[in-house]
């Protein structure tokens, strides 16, 4: 391994990844590669954990390719140095910021979605002019092989590399000495991944988890909202990062939403199958998940079958902070729904939990939902809608706290990969004398006349 670093170091200190047309290059490469392989990877997905080809399609591939073909049509003005404004103590001179490749990346990537979460960063990363080693998820072997197959027999491995390795192995990869090291997974885990890149003083990107509240007060629209919601919470079979967690409904409105949410999700027959629902990853996250239901507080659902790792929809009400539940992320198809009487309630609850990488607002006020989003810390979010709002590549996408540290996707990934350098372009026709010496008591009157 530390002999690939040092290769796509020197790939990169030769200046090979910097220009335009090599950018451009690797991305038509890399979007070629994966229209090749897209048939390939939905069945490893399949083989992973029966993920049906039309989820497969919309949520891995879709904003794949956009980001693939938007990159390319904006890369040009997005690698355009940026003018910025001169103060006059430099006069006479220009200002502009210049965005450099941090270098050689380590991009480590989750389960839950193994080909987005390790190829959307890798496009940012070669469209600002880096190499990269990826290391997909051991948790999802099929994919992390057929990404491997896709990316190492098109590409030179000074500039991108698929290394496969298990927690072991990627704790030996975190010693190396990197530029950058990029993290999608749990918070536990991020913190080896932080503490590993702090001896090295190596920058991070740390994209995590956390409990995601969906907020539901009086206001809201209750069969739309049910629809989104329980779309977004079963999606994936609630394998999802930015799936409601749990969600806080105003008493008023409680029956009827728990009834919506039930029709919805009968009317959905989310069964293991071609184009249906997924299984759980495997049967460490099976066990886990189901350590976390209490039979007592099941409203709907409960349905599980260990061998063939289904685990249908499932919610939880009268649920409290001291639920195995409520202690950390479900990451699966449990809902639990907690009622409040005033919104202050619900925020305080909320408030009690670390930062998530998402929260919800379900309303038709303006001054209510305006009102919950400015008290509450959160990475990103909708109002009237869960998920989606990390589809728009103009919004940056990440944490905040312990959901995660930086933010990517569209041009915020190029950032991501980017050190912006600073450089004021002095001119040579004039030279102001007051700050060299001698350094006397009529300059030191002038310079507090002009501060004044
Ligand atoms: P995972 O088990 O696939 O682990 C993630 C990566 O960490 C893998 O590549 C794995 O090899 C590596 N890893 C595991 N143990 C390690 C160790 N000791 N040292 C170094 N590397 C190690 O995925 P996970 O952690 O179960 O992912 C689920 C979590 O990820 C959830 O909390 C979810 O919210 C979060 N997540 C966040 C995002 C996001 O974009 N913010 C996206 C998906 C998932």
């Amino acid at each position: 391994m530390p002999s690939i670093v040092d290769q796509q170091r020197a790939f990169f200190q030769q200046g090979s990844t910097l220009s335009y047309q090599a950018r451009i290059n690797a991305l038509n490469r890399f979007d070629q590669g994966l229209r090749q392989c897209e048939d390939d990877i939905v069945k490893a997905l399949y083989n992973d954990f029966q993920k049906s080809a039309f989820e497969s399609f919309t949520t891995e591939f879709t904003m794949l390719y956009e980001e693939i073909s938007r990159t390319k049509r904006l890369l040009k003005s997005w690698m355009k140095p940026q003018k910025v404004r001169t103060n006059w103590i430099n006069w006479p001179a220009t200002s502009a910021i210049l965005r450099e490749p941090l270098g050689v990346n380590l991009i480590i990537g989750a389960w839950n979605y193994p080909v987005l979460l390790l190829l959307q960063p890798a496009v940012s990363a070669i469209a600002a002019g880096n190499t990269a080693v990826l290391k997909p998820s051991e948790n999802a072997p099929n994919v992390a092989q057929a990404l491997e197959d896709m990316i190492n027999s098109r590409f030179d491995p000074s500039h991108l590399k698929v290394v496969q390795a298990d927690a072991q192995g990627t704790e030996k990869l975190l010693e190396l000495r990197w530029d950058h090291i990029f993290y999608t997974g749990s918070t536990a885990v991020g913190r080896i991944v932080y503490k590993a890149a702090a001896k090295q003083l190596t920058p991070v990107t740390l994209e995590l988890g956390g409990k995601s509240p969906a907020i539901i007060t009086e206001s809201a629209d209750l069969k739309l909202t049910a629809k989104r919601l329980i779309w977004g919470k079963f999606l994936n079979a609630g394998q999802t990062c930015v799936a409601p967690d749990y969600v806080m409904v105003h008493r008023a409105v409680r029956e009827e939403f728990l009834a919506t949410c039930v029709k919805e999700i009968e009317k959905n027959n989310y069964r293991l199958g071609q184009n249906q629902y997924c299984q759980i990853i495997n049967e460490r996250h099976f066990d886990r998940l189901e350590a976390l239901i209490d039979r007592k507080k099941v409203f709907f659902g409960g349905e599980i079958d260990r061998t063939t790792r289904y685990m249908g929809p499932t919610i939880m009400v009268d649920v409290t902070l001291s639920d195995a539940v409520m202690k950390e992320e479900i990451f699966g198809p449990i809902l639990p729904v907690i009622a409040y009487d005033e919104i202050d309630e619900a925020l305080t609850f909320i408030k009690q939990l670390e930062k998530p990488l998402a929260a919800y607002v379900f309303s038709n006020k303006s001054i209510e939902y305006q009102s919950i989003l400015s008290q509450l810390s959160f990475g990103g979010g909708a109002v009237n809608d869960v998920v989606m709002h990390l589809t728009n590549p103009h919004l940056p996408f990440g944490g905040v706290g312990h959901s995660g540290i930086g933010a990517y996707h569209g041009h915020h990934g190029l950032d991501c990969f980017s050190h912006k350098k600073s450089v004021l372009y002095k001119k040579n026709w004039f030279e102001a004398p007051l700050k060299y010496p001698p350094l006397t008591d009529n300059k030191l009157k002038w310079i507090k006349k002009i501060m004044k």
